[in-house]
C-alpha cells in the first residue's frame, strides 16, 4: 500500500492556497484528506467583495483575450492538453489526496480534460464561425449570424470530479473568448488551483481564469450576482437556488444536476458483460459519480444468473487508502457524505431491505470508507428508493416484460443517465429511445456517452437545464447577433405606394415564397 502522495513537490499546497487573492477576507478554510481525516492545508474563505474583485479582473482580461484569434486561443488549450498529460502524476496525487478517490477513477479525469481540450481546440472555429443566413428578400438582403462571447462566465463545481468539472466546462467558455471565474467545492480546491496554474503555464493570460475559494452560499451567490453566465454542476437542491438567483439577475445559466440513474439488464444480455458494466456503473468513484446507477432492474429470465455473479464480483472489490492504481474503490469524500450513505443504508435495512453484500462502514480502512453495497427488497417508503445516495449503493429489482422495465426506469423525477444491456442491438436502441434521460448507453455504463464529446450531454427533468459537449457546449457561452444589410429593394412599403397595393403584392410574394420552399 502506498499512503504517500509522492509526486507533489514540497509546499505545493501552501503555494496554491496563497495564489487565491482574498484581500477583503482574513478567514480561511481547512481542507482534509479523506483517507485519514487529517488537515492537509488551508485556502482563503473569500468574501463577496473578493469575488467582485476577481470578476472585475476577469472582465478587464477579457478585452485582450477576446481580441486574440480563435487559433491563438486554441494554441493555449492545445499546450494545456499536453501539460495535463505530462503532469498527470502530480495532478492525480492532489486529486486523490483531497478527494480520497481511487487513482484509476482520477485517471478518467485526466482523459476527460485532455479530450475536451483537444476537441474544442480543433472545432471551436467551426462552431463559432460567422454564418451567412437567408435574407428577408433574396439577393436584396445580406444577413449574417455572429457569435459574441457573453463576457465573464462563473463556473461553480462539486467535489466528486474536481479536475474534470473545474476545467472541462471552462475550456469551451475560454475558447469562445470569455474569461472565467471558478468557485470549486470546499472539499477540493487544490486540484482546481493546480489546473489554473497549468493553464497559466500554457500561456493563458493571468486573469483570464481566476479561482475564488470559499463557502457556497456566500461565494457562490456573490459570483452569480457578478457574472454574465453561470455554469453550475452540483445537487438538484442547490441548482434550484442557483437558477432562482440567475433568473432574478436575468443571467443565463446551465445546470448539471443530480440523478437517480437506472440500468436495465434484459433477458438476452451477456451476463458477464452486464456484471462488469454494473460494477463500473455502480461503484466507480465509490458511487460518487453523477452518472452512476443506483437503480438496477434485471429481467426475470436472467435475474437468477445475474445477481449471484454481481454479488460475488462486488465482494472481490479492493478498498484501500492508496495512491496506487491497484485499488478499485476509494473513500467517500467527507463525513457529511459518509453519514448520508450510512443513513440511506440503515434506513433501508431497518424497513426490510436486505444488504446481500456490503452494508457496513469500514473504519478499519479509513474514516469515510463504506463497503460497496447491493440492496434487494427496496420499497417506496425507503429513502434510497427515490433520493440520490451518491455512494456505493445500488438497489436491485426484478422486472418482467420490456414495458415494465421502461416504466420502472422512467419512474423518477430525475433524468440524467441510463443504460440498457442486451445482445439484440435493435432492441437496445428501441428501448433507449423510450427512456427519459439525457444520455443512455447500450452495453456500456457511462464511458461511451461521456467520451462522445461531439454529442450534447446533460439532464432531463430535475437533472438539469442545458448541455455540455458538442456544438451546444460552446455556443451556450455566446450571444448570437444578427446583422442584416438591405440593398436596392426594401422590405417595408415604399413611399408613395398605397399600402393597399403593397399588401396585395406582398400577399402574392408570400404565396410564391411558400411554393418555392415546398419545391413548387
Ligand atoms: P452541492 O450542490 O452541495 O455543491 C456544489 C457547488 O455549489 C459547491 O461548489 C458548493 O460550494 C456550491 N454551493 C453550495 N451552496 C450554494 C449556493 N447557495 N449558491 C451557489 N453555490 C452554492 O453539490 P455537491 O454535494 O458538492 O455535489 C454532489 C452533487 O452534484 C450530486 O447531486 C451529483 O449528482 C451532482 N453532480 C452532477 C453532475 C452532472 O454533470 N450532472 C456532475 C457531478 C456531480
Amino acid at each position: 500500500m502506498a499512503f504517500q502522495a509522492s509526486h507533489i513537490p514540497p509546499d505545493t499546497l501552501g503555494d496554491l492556497g496563497r495564489s487565491v487573492s482574498a484581500e477583503e477576507s482574513d478567514d480561511s478554510m481547512s481542507v482534509e484528506a479523506p483517507f485519514t481525516g487529517e488537515r492537509i492545508g488551508d485556502v482563503p474563505a473569500c468574501s463577496p467583495r473578493d469575488v467582485t474583485a476577481a470578476v472585475s479582473r476577469a472582465r478587464t482580461a477579457r478585452t485582450e483575450w477576446s481580441s486574440w484569434s480563435i487559433e491563438r486561443r486554441a494554441d493555449v488549450l492545445s499546450r494545456f492538453h499536453d501539460l495535463v498529460l505530462d503532469r498527470q502524476a502530480e495532478l492525480l496525487d492532489v486529486m486523490v489526496l483531497e478527494s480520497g478517490k481511487a487513482r484509476r477513477d482520477g485517471y478518467e479525469e485526466i482523459l476527460d480534460v485532455a479530450t475536451n481540450a483537444r476537441y474544442y481546440a480543433a472545432r471551436a472555429e467551426e462552431f463559432l464561425r460567422p454564418r451567412r443566413r437567408d435574407g428577408a428578400i433574396p439577393l436584396a438582403t445580406k444577413t449574417m449570424e455572429y457569435r459574441t462571447p457573453v463576457g465573464v462566465v462563473g463556473v461553480i463545481t462539486p467535489w466528486n470530479y474536481p479536475l474534470t468539472l473545474a476545467v472541462s466546462d471552462a475550456i469551451p467558455a475560454l475558447l469562445a473568448g470569455n474569461t472565467v471565474v471558478l468557485k470549486p467545492a470546499e472539499e477540493t480546491p487544490f486540484t482546481a488551483l493546480l489546473a489554473a496554474k497549468l493553464l497559466r503555464e500554457a500561456g493563458l493570460p493571468e486573469d483570464a481564469f481566476r479561482v475564488v475559494t470559499g463557502w457556497g452560499d456566500e461565494v457562490g451567490l456573490a459570483l452569480i450576482d457578478a457574472v454574465d453566465f453561470v455554469n453550475f454542476t452540483g445537487s438538484t437542491e442547490t441548482g434550484r437556488t442557483v437558477a432562482e438567483r440567475a433568473g432574478k439577475n436575468l443571467v443565463k445559466c446551465s445546470l448539471e444536476l443530480g440523478g437517480k440513474n437506472p440500468m436495465l439488464v434484459l433477458d438476452d444480455a451477456d451476463v458477464s458483460a452486464a456484471v462488469e458494466g454494473a460494477i463500473r456503473g455502480c461503484f466507480t468513484n465509490a458511487g460518487q459519480l453523477c452518472l452512476s446507477f443506483e437503480r438496477l432492474y434485471v429481467q426475470d429470465g436472467v435475474y437468477d444468473r445475474f445477481l449471484p455473479r454481481f454479488v460475488e464480483r462486488t465482494r472481490e472489490l479492493s478498498m484501500d487508502p492508496s495512491f496506487d492504481y491497484d485499488v478499485e474503490v476509494g473513500s467517500l469524500v467527507s463525513e457529511r457524505q459518509f453519514e448520508k450513505v450510512r443513513n440511506h443504508v440503515d434506513d433501508a435495512v431497518s424497513k426490510g431491505a436486505t444488504a446481500v453484500v456490503g452494508g457496513n462502514a469500514r473504519p478499519d480502512v479509513g474514516p469515510y470508507f463504506f463497503e460497496p453495497t447491493i440492496l434487494t427488497g427496496v420499497t417506496e417508503e425507503m429513502t434510497v428508493a427515490r433520493e440520490e445516495t451518491f455512494g456505493p449503493v445500488v438497489a436491485v429489482t426484478r422486472f418482467s416484460d420490456d414495458e415494465d422495465g421502461i416504466a420502472l426506469a422512467n419512474d423518477s423525477d430525475r433524468g440524467l443517465n441510463a443504460s440498457v444491456w442486451t445482445t439484440d442491438s435493435d432492441r437496445g436502441w428501441e428501448i433507449a429511445r423510450q427512456i427519459d434521460c439525457g444520455t443512455v448507453g447500450i452495453n456500456d455504463p457511462y464511458h461511451a456517452i461521456w467520451a462522445s464529446v461531439d454529442s450534447p450531454m446533460g439532464g432531463m427533468k430535475d437533472s438539469g437545464i442545458g448541455r455540455r459537449h458538442g456544438r451546444e457546449g460552446i455556443r451556450k457561452y455566446t450571444e448570437s447577433q444578427t446583422v442584416a444589410e438591405q440593398r436596392f429593394a426594401s422590405v417595408a412599403p415604399p413611399r408613395r405606394v398605397p399600402t393597399k397595393w403593397y399588401a396585395r403584392a406582398m400577399t402574392g410574394v408570400m404565396r410564391l415564397f411558400k411554393r418555392i420552399e415546398e419545391g413548387w
